[in-house]
Parts: C-alpha cells; sequence; structure tokens
C-alpha cells in the first residue's frame, strides 16, 4: 500500500517555512501529534505532506526579550513544568501544564499544538491569557507578532494561514508578591479534557485593596477569554468572601452571554461560580 502521505522534518525553521509557502494548503504540521494523531488514525487527514516541527530550536526556546519571557512552541507540557525561569516568571502556566492528560501526553505534547487546535478546553490558554500572551507568527514573508486572544476565533478554528506556524508566545512575567491560582474541574483527575477551566493571577496594595488583577475561563465559553466585567468589578476592592462570590456570579452571567443558554447551564452555573469562587479565595483571602 502507498503512503497516504509524505513525512518530512525540515532542519530549519527557513527550510519549514520555505516548504510552506509552496506547500502549506496541502500540508499538515505536526509537533507532539497528540490531537493530529487522531485524525490520522480515523484517516481523515486529507492532506499530501505531514511537516514535522517539534525538533526546530527556533520553537524550543526559553528566553526573555524586551522584558517579556518567550517561551518556543515547540516545548512540551514536561518542559513546561520543569523549566524554573518559567516556573518562576509564568507560575500559572506550569500549573496548567501539569494538569494536562497524563504523563505520555505531556512528555509529547506542545503549547503551539494546544493553541493551534483552539480546542475551547485548551488548558494552556487560560493560562497565557492571565500573562496577556503575544504569539509570534512566522512564515516566508516574514514574522508578525498577534494577542493570543485574536489568533482564536472559534471553536477548533484560527486566523493561521496554512504558509504560517506558531513559532512562540511572549508572556508577561509575574512580579514579586504577585498570587496566581489554576483551577479545573474535568470527570476524572487524567486523560480528561476540562469541562472547566480557570486562571487569576492577583496583586494586592499595601492598603489592602487589589491592585491588579486578571481572571480567564475556558471550556464554558466558546473560546478561553478573560473575564473583564468580573476584573473590572473586582479592581481597587477590599477582598472577602462576598465580593469573590459576587464577582463569581458575574462570571457565570458573562458566560451565558457568550456561550448562550444549553442543557447543561443548569450543572454549569453553580460549578463555574464554585471553581472561580476558589480560584479567586486562593488568590486574595
Ligand atoms: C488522551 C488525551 C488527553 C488530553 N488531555 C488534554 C488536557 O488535559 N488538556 C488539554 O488542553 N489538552 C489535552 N489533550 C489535547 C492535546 O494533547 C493538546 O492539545 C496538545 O497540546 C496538542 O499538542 P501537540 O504538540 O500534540 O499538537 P499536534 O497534535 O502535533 O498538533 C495539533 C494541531 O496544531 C497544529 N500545530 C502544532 N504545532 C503548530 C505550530 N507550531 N504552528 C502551527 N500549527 C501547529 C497541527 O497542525 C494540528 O492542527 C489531550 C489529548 C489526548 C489524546
Amino acid at each position: 500500500m502507498s503512503p497516504r502521505f509524505r513525512y518530512l522534518r525540515p532542519g530549519t525553521l527557513k527550510e519549514a517555512l520555505d516548504f510552506l509557502l509552496v506547500h502549506g494548503s496541502r500540508t499538515s504540521v505536526l509537533a507532539g501529534g497528540t490531537d493530529l494523531m487522531i485524525a490520522v488514525r480515523r484517516e481523515d487527514l486529507n492532506r499530501d505532506f505531514i511537516l514535522d516541527v517539534s525538533r526546530l530550536e527556533e520553537l524550543r526556546c526559553i528566553d526573555r526579550e524586551d522584558g517579556l519571557l518567550s517561551v518556543g512552541a515547540a516545548l512540551t507540557y514536561t518542559e513546561i513544568t520543569a523549566s524554573c525561569e518559567i516556573r518562576s516568571a509564568a507560575p500559572v502556566l506550569c500549573q496548567a501544564a501539569g494538569c494536562v492528560g497524563s504523563v505520555q501526553i505531556r512528555n509529547k505534547g506542545t503549547l503551539g499544538g494546544n493553541v493551534a487546535n483552539a480546542s475551547p478546553a485548551a488548558d494552556s490558554v487560560p493560562a497565557m491569557l492571565v500573562h496577556k500572551a503575544l504569539v509570534r507568527i512566522e512564515s516566508a514573508a516574514g514574522p508578525r507578532t498577534i494577542p493570543l486572544e485574536e489568533l482564536i476565533v472559534a471553536p477548533y478554528q484560527t486566523i493561521l494561514q496554512p504558509h504560517e506556524l506558531i513559532a512562540r508566545f511572549f508572556l508577561e512575567p509575574l512580579e514579586n508578591g504577585w498570587r496566581h491560582s489554576f483551577q479545573r474541574i474535568a470527570r476524572r483527575r487524567a486523560l480528561s479534557v476540562a469541562r472547566i477551566n480557570a486562571a487569576v493571577v492577583a496583586s494586592l496594595g499595601e492598603n489592602g485593596r487589589i491592585a491588579d488583577l486578571r481572571l480567564s475561563v475556558g471550556s464554558v465559553v466558546p473560546r478561553p477569554a478573560r473575564m473583564t466585567a468580573a476584573e473590572e468589578f473586582l479592581m481597587r476592592q477590599i477582598p472577602d468572601l462576598e465580593l469573590v462570590r459576587e464577582a463569581a456570579n458575574l462570571v457565570s452571567r458573562e458566560m451565558v452571554r457568550r456561550a448562550g443558554i444549553r442543557h447543561s447551564t443548569e450543572y454549569k452555573r453553580p460549578a463555574v461560580e464554585g471553581l472561580v469562587t476558589k480560584a479567586l479565595t486562593e488568590v486574595l483571602l
């Protein structure tokens, strides 16, 4: 039987981009393969080429650029959780990475694959949104950098063009004194995608008031997003349990506004409020 597609592993980013420029619409990019191989096994991957980017050095960096933490798209969850640099600057991302799938999935699955797949349940996305993440997209025409929230436009849909690759993410590092929390509800602890996930980072002023706070949720909305109404409500307030519960209620209302009323809303409304209350309590109280 002749192969259904050709497997290629370019040695440099330039080689990969030159190939995508010509063959992008007939090519699937492969990183860890934990999402893509499902399509391959189902035989519904209608492409001539698979381009393996998992070993491209340019997609595997962890460094700083203009004060931002730069995290390569081809880093696996295991590499992310093992990095001291990421742990100190973006601990909420490490926490989210540690929740993904199983050891095997974390050893293969990458940050870039998670984002490009654009599942509403992608655990890394809410965690990166609270770091005001930017995405560096590379193509043969040159790089462009956009906010992460502009990349994912609908469930399983991004604005990436067939000739483009996600190269890295830029995250605003947390300063000393910031607190963080990543929470998720899944059917089981391992090997289940999140039913709801939430990430929070915050700093309290010396007067005990909330000086800055970012809150995002995933799974319960069509694409993970910052919950700006709850964020604004909490700013400059002195936190207590009642305030936290009111903010969690604002998040569940925003969920309904974005996702509409569904058969699962009756379950999700108290579940999202409980999860957000837990995350905010961990950070603020
Ligand atoms: C059993 C199991 C459990 C899982 N559990 C979780 C979980 O708990 N949480 C969670 O969020 N996800 C989970 N996943 C989903 C999956 O593991 C993640 O989405 C993972 O991060 C995908 O990364 P990958 O490198 O394997 O992507 P791949 O499968 O290689 O690629 C996924 C998609 O992204 C594209 N792509 C990959 N890299 C790039 C790039 N650099 N630029 C442009 N496009 C690119 C590919 O073309 C493909 O369309 C699970 C999957 C399985 C099978």
